[in-house]
């Protein structure tokens, strides 16, 4: 526990020196400051600073060298990897510009930036970004882990989609990395999350999709399996134009839901087709002339709704998240994750299992341009919770390690950075990396952050 008297008149020097505003714990704000949007997430920061430049970054970075404390850094708390206790945490939030250049077909992306605002300006100009399945999520942030969205299979991940990152190092320096510039830092900063400095800003490539076929067939949860297997066999040889998931969700029984929905589980499949709007049709018919579905809503829709697909949650609460890489899809691990999706005995204790549909653009990328890894696996099993205190979360971390032994032979070993959190994202660094490259993360990491100042990012310790 740091010692926080004998640093208070600091506080002054820092407040002196920075644009945003500055929260300690005796100043009014700073309950509010240190929250995340996963409410699970409880940090006490010895300070907080909300930048509104890379200047006040470098300060806040030098302020915290200077005082031998950790940084962490959050854009909205989608995220935490770590709790931010006892550093010097960064909120970005205020750091939100977003610039379209529609010419280059680029969009430069300040770190506090949601998707939301990155998909309307860059629809203005007929473009999109390659967001994930929620708007609220941060840009950097989820282009730090990858970042895996609706027209992944086409154009990749987010992360294979920058053109260069401007961030702050340790020693409070501003760079920019790129291919050309800094390229071993570029190449750490693509699926390495934020360990390696705190990013200011990115330029990121947008593509030409206005309009797209997409949207959910509802099943009755006892179809499930079948379910399941019939996705199976629909993804086995889709386009890349298609990227989609199949899942069961279970609706809680809140009464902001309409009657159908509230309390009642389903198997559901979702997806998005960013091609021609005729074959996107087309493609649908593996399931119309199936089993008629209890809704289908696939549809031509502006990309602009894309958030329309997944529907995520907007207000804040308390997530559990975890997942896996899977190998197969046996028909063994479609009985374990059914079951287990839509619980045994009493209330279900997921809110979904979700299989979501990666390869395409994705496994064709080089393995030697990011320390991103795991390209090679296809499905990617997304198990998401709402954990409201620590009994119910270590719950959820005993089933779903009892589901992840019943499906032990499907899984790869691998995982997805994003789709994890807290302690397991610090453990599993190695499983959600390209091969050998934790090692030549722990280089770049001696050389750039030898002090471990973002020790609450992705957890790499520089090596000795
Ligand atoms: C509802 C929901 C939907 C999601 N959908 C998808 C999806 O479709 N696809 C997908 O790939 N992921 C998805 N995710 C996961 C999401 O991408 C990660 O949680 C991501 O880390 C969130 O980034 P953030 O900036 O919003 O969160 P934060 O918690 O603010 O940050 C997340 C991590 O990034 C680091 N970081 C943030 N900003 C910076 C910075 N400027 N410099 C350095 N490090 C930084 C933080 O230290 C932290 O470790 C989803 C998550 C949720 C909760």
């Amino acid at each position: 526990m740091i010692e926080l008297t004998h640093i208070g008149s600091s506080w002054d020097e820092l407040r002196a020196n920075v644009q945003g505003a500055v929260f300690t714990p005796e100043t009014p704000g700073y309950d509010e400051a240190r929250l995340a949007w996963n409410r699970n997430v409880v940090q006490h920061p010895a300070v907080i600073v909300v930048a509104r430049s890379a200047a006040d970054v470098q300060t806040a970075v030098r302020f915290a060298h200077q005082q031998n404390l950790g940084v962490a850094v959050q854009a909205t708390g989608h995220g935490n990897v770590r709790p931010a206790d006892n550093c010097l945490l960064i909120l970005t939030r205020e750091m939100n510009n977003v610039v379209i250049d529609p010419v280059a077909q680029t969009a430069r992306v300040e770190s506090g930036v949601q998707w939301g605002a990155v998909l309307e300006a860059a629809q203005d100009n007929g473009l999109a970004p390659l967001l994930g399945s929620s708007p609220t999520v941060g840009a950097v942030g989820y282009t730090l882990g990858g970042g895996l969205g609706w027209l992944g299979r086409k154009y990749g991940l987010s992360a294979d989609n920058v053109v260069s990152f401007e961030l702050v190092t340790a020693d409070g320096e501003r760079r920019y990395a790129s291919a050309q510039e800094n390229s071993e830092l570029f190449w750490g900063l693509r699926g390495g999350g934020g360990s390696l400095g705190i990013v200011t800003a990115m330029t990121i490539r947008l593509f030409p999709v206005a309009e797209v076929y997409a949207g959910n067939l509802f099943y009755p949860a006892h179809m499930a399996q079948e379910v399941f297997r019939h996705y199976r066999s629909w993804i086995a040889d889709a386009p890349d134009e298609l990227t989609s998931s199949v899942l069961v969700m279970n609706f809680p029984p809140i009464p902001e839901l309409p009657d159908f929905l509230r309390g009642q589980s389903f198997a559901i499949v979702r997806g998005c087709y960013c091609g021609d709007m005729a074959n996107g049709e087309a493609l649908l018919q593996h399931w119309r002339g199936w089993q008629a579905p209890l809704v289908d809503d696939f549809k031509q829709i502006s990309f602009r709704q894309a958030a329309s697909i997944s529907n995520d949650p907007v207000d804040p609460l308390p997530g559990f998240n975890s997942g896996a890489w899977l190998r197969t899809l046996s028909d063994e691990a479609i009985e374990s994750i059914v079951q287990y999706g839509l619980g045994q005995d009493g209330p279900p204790p997921f809110v979904f299992a979700e299989l979501r549909h990666a390869g395409g653009a994705i496994k064709r990328m080089g393995v030697e341009t990011a320390v991103y890894g795991n390209r090679e696996a296809e499905l990617l099993l997304s198990l998401v919770g709402v954990a409201p205190d620590e009994a119910a979360h270590q719950f959820l971390q005993g089933y779903t390690a009892e589901l992840m032994d019943a499906i032990r032979p499907s899984l790869t070993g691998g995982v997805y950075m994003n789709f994890l959190e807290g302690t397991e994202s610090q453990q599993r660094i190695k499983d959600g990396l390209a091969a050998g490259g934790y090692e030549r993360l722990e280089q770049v990491k001696a050389r750039v952050d030898p002090d471990n100042l973002f020790r609450y990012s992705f957890n790499v310790p520089p090596i000795e």
